[in-house]
């Protein structure tokens, strides 16, 4: 732990290797697998987290501790990094401004990453591009109440309401059911200073997902487009690439990535999500600039995962190959029960290595709470077998099978773990 330690020093690690240092803000998840990837690059990853046992500070010696909200941490995470990066988008502009006024080489830049705090900007930047979002009106003004009447009467109270700014995995989006209810959500968003956005709710077929890197040469590249499958406001399954999507579709998800990316100066991951509607559009719902859950399943189903990518890009490393290792590629997350199972999770995983040897799983080293993410499964498969239907079904059952196990210790189909079956070898993709 270095804690404390003089951050003026070049890190010990970068006068042995020459190796860059980045230092990401947040000791997440995302944080933690970046780590990873920086290991492989022969690097290890700086973090600043407000506790020791944040996912990431657990496996990196590199540590401050802090506030992302403290310019004074800030500072000390940045001083003698190569460059600075996120894993999550709460740091409030003005300090990432104060940093790059320092000299500090900031990923991607807070010009870019305004548009991912700020639903508001995002959708007026995006209108102004002539790219596709739903309908929307912004609910700051005076006259707030007024314009929600007018929208929420145009589009039948079919509505959504988002908090613009600091919202994730759902919380910070309602769905009210009428007029009533939307008044409501806006007055007690007015009580508590939340600023809200109405938009059109989507009559949608599906979720999807554009992954884009840029780096900051402007070199970009983009993943398979994917299918994103959401449970309670937040991602549960990822399905790569998105089944059955139009060659045309792809085309068009991945080109708005890119354009967006090159345009916004995006310098990292960037995550573009997107409904494909009824009718066989897309609109854009929400970017976010750093690696993203529905970019997980590129750590087993891609040449080059999300977190190496996300290190090329923001050190100005070309990038790397972002084809799929197989025709389907299913990550499905372990979510924390409604009741934490007996059985530990050391005996969860030692049961579901034998019962589906081919399973990757990924562990973030969180407690274990109610709808918490707290860790994945990725399903590679066979790549010797096109994804028809029916195999796409079959492997997407297996990787939800997994992760549910995982989170509950109940197998969907059954299974009995300590069952006369469970002693035969373990079943594959
Ligand atoms: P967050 O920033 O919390 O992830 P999102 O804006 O992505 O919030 O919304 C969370 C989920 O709510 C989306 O993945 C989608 O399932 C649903 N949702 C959001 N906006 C709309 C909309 N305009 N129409 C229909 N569903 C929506």
């Amino acid at each position: 732990m270095t804690a404390d330690s003089p951050s003026s020093l070049v890190p010990p690690a970068v006068a042995r290797t020459g190796l860059p240092t980045v230092a990401m803000i947040g000791g997440g998840q995302l944080a933690r697998m970046t780590h990873q990837a920086a290991i492989a690059l022969g690097q290890r990853l700086r973090v600043l987290a407000a506790s020791v046992d944040d996912p990431a500070a657990l496996v990196t010696s590199d540590v401050v501790l802090g506030s992302h909200t403290d310019l004074a941490d800030l500072r000390r995470v940045a001083n003698g990094a190569t460059v600075v990066t996120f894993d999550h988008e709460g740091v409030p502009v003005e300090l990432l401004e104060a940093l790059v006024a320092d000299g500090v080489d900031v990923a991607p830049p807070p010009t870019a990453l305004i548009y991912a705090q700020n639903k508001s900007m995002m959708r007026a930047r995006l209108a102004q591009m002539g790219l596709p979002i739903p309908a929307f009106a912004d609910l700051d003004g005076d006259d707030a109440t007024a314009v929600l009447e007018t929208f929420g009467t145009q589009h039948d109270w079919q509505i959504v309401l988002k908090a613009v700014t600091g919202g994730y995995d759902g919380r910070g989006v309602w769905m009210p059911t009428d007029a009533d209810e939307a008044r409501d959500v806006l007055a007690r968003a007015q009580e508590s200073g939340t600023v809200l956005v109405a938009e059109q709710k989507v009559a949608m077929r599906r979720e999807l997902s554009a992954m884009v890197a840029r780096s900051s040469f402007g070199q970009g590249a983009v993943w398979p487009v994917v299918e994103t499958v959401q449970r309670n406001g937040q991602c549960a399954v990822a399905i790569a690439p998105a089944p059955g999507l139009s060659d045309h579709l792809a085309q068009a998800a991945e080109g708005i990535a890119l354009r967006l990316a090159a345009e916004l100066g995006v310098i990292g991951v960037m995550a573009v999500e997107m409904f494909e509607t009824l009718d066989g559009e897309l609109l854009i719902n929400e970017l976010a600039m750093r690696p993203h859950n529905s970019g997980h399943w590129s750590m087993d189903g891609a040449v080059t995962s999300q977190f190496e990518q996300h290190l090329r890009a923001v050190l100005d490393y070309p990038l790397g190959d972002t084809r799929a290792r197989a025709s389907v590629t299913v990550m499905a997350n372990i979510l924390g029960a409604a009741q934490a199972p007996e059985m530990s999770m050391d005996e969860r995983l030692h049961h579901l290595m034998a019962r589906m040897p081919d399973a990757h799983v990924h562990l973030y080293a969180k407690g274990e709470r109610p709808e918490r993410k707290i860790g994945h499964v990725n399903i590679v498969g066979d790549p010797a077998r096109p994804a028809d239907q029916a195999y796409v079904a079959q492997v997407r059952e297996r990787a939800e099978r997994a992760a549910t196990w995982m989170s509950t210790a109940q197998w969907t189909d059954g299974w009995d773990p300590h069952g006369e079956s469970a002693t035969t070898t373990g079943e594959l993709a």
